[in-house]
């Protein structure tokens, strides 16, 4: 039997990726608490109701005075004030500050009225009710004025913004007990093939263990998505159909397969795909992860049609584990609302030569550590598509361009990182 590969385009990583990108956009917004918006993203502009700080304030523990009071004050000619308050953080100040008086003042505490300067207390000495300053202060010293931070009326954060641990903040600052994010996509997960036990079933003779489901759905959860688990789909047109419409029913916004894409006898998810939607059919120069199936599928769920995409990607645990690095991941971002979606690289010394069989972008399993001339990669061993103990040894992917003829040591790539 002829497979006609040629019928196929072969598509670079990046045309891929663009035709896959089209078909995603950022999902609804919805309302989350505070907390549960880290790590999403803002679909709504925020703008400041009010000033941060809301009140001019003390930066230091000291006197609040007038700083021309203490003209031509030094070391060894104290001006005498005399204290008439003590203010605490959180408290209006009673008095107010007139010529040859002070406050006495802590941190954060609103700036009494009169009063246009704080000296610190290591500059002074207070005897009783009477405090001698041992320096001149300009005008405003040690004041933060309202709004030094924020001010009313201003946009600190703009939708599309990622949430992070400072955004948390500057939401908390701003009020926002919950805050509007996108709302994040429900990704299904499905493993096709005969020889797939699920993981706590008992492992019969000629079957292996389903760890693509795990792997996959653990980088849903990674990047910030909701696994859906669809279980393991038999090498059937039957089943792998009624599979894929469980998921749909279950609302996902995308789908992911994994197995059954390549050329062998029982590889349906392009006969599935082709007949119940729309499907694109591709090899990327690309290793591990050559062939991959791209399309969409439409189906009537509670009435009403749904049109989701698919992702098939290859079989082997390290291939799938790449092609959803490089294709699911963006698409996941994308839907969560960010739009800069593309993983930081940076450049590395590899630090053995990777073998070149043929003109594919090669992702190479490294180890990526700091040495005293620059970044190091490490290949972590067998480069194998089903090997997955040296994924585990890994921290990150280097990447051989496709043109290169040959890797060798110490040449210098461009690598990213897992956990970004
Ligand atoms: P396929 O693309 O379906 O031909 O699968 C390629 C290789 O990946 C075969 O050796 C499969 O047994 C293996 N494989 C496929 N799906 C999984 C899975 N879910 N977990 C682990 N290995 C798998
Ligand atoms: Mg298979």
């Amino acid at each position: 039997m002829k497979h006609h590969h040629e019928l196929y385009p072969m598509l670079s990583v990046e045309e891929a990726l663009e035709q896959v990108l089209a078909m995603f956009h950022p999902l609804e917004a919805e309302h989350v608490p505070l907390l549960e918006a880290l790590g999403r993203v803002l679909a709504e502009d925020i703008i400041a109701i009010g000033d941060i700080p809301p009140h001019a304030n003390t930066a230091m523990d000291g006197y609040a005075m007038q700083a021309a009071d203490l003209r031509n004050a030094g070391p060894e000619s104290p001006k005498r004030l005399r204290v008439i308050e003590n203010l605490a953080a959180g408290y209006l100040a009673a008095e107010r500050v007139t010529p040859g008086t002070a406050i006495r003042i802590m941190t954060g505490a609103p700036l009494p009225e009169g009063a246009d300067a704080v000296i610190p207390f290591e500059a002074t000495q207070q005897d009783g009710e009477w405090v001698d300053c041992f320096a001149e202060m300009p005008l405003g010293a040690n004041i933060r004025p309202a709004g030094e931070d924020i001010h009313a009326g201003e946009r600190p954060l703009t939708r599309g913004a990622r949430i992070r641990p400072q955004e948390v903040g500057m939401l908390a600052a701003l009020g926002y007990g919950e805050v509007a994010v996108f709302r994040r996509p429900r990704v299904a997960v499905l493993a096709t093939g005969d020889e797939l036990v699920a993981v706590n079933a008992p492992l019969l003779p000629g079957k292996i263990r389903n760890s693509n489901s795990y792997s996959n759905a653990a980088q849903v959860l990674q990047y910030g998505g909701i696994p859906l688990m669809l279980g393991i789909a038999q090498d059937t047109v039957n089943d792998l159909t009624a599979k894929i419409h469980a998921g749909l029913a279950q609302g996902a916004d995308l789908l992911i397969t994994s197995g059954g894409v390549s050329v062998g006898d029982f590889d349906v998810v392009k006969k599935v795909l082709a007949a119940e939607g729309e499907i694109s059919f591709w090899r990327v120069r690309m290793k591990p992860g050559k062939p991959l199936a791209f399309g969409r599928i439409t189906a009537e769920v509670n009435g009403a049609q749904r049109t989701v995409p698919v992702l098939g990607m290859p079989g082997n645990p390290v291939s799938t584990m790449v092609s959803f690095e490089l294709f699911a991941r963006p698409a996941i971002l994308t839907m969560l609302g960010l739009t800069d979606i593309h993983k930081p690289t940076f450049e590395a010394i590899l630090d053995q030569e990777i073998p070149r069989k043929d003109a594919r972008r090669h992702y190479v399993r490294v180890h990526i550590t700091r040495g005293a001339d620059g970044l190091h990669a490490t290949p972590t061993g067998d480069q194998g598509s089903g090997i997955l103990s040296s994924m585990v040894r890994a921290n990150g992917l280097a990447i051989i361009p496709e043109e290169w003829t040959h890797a060798p040591a110490g040449a210098r790539v461009q690598a990213f990182l897992f956990e970004q």
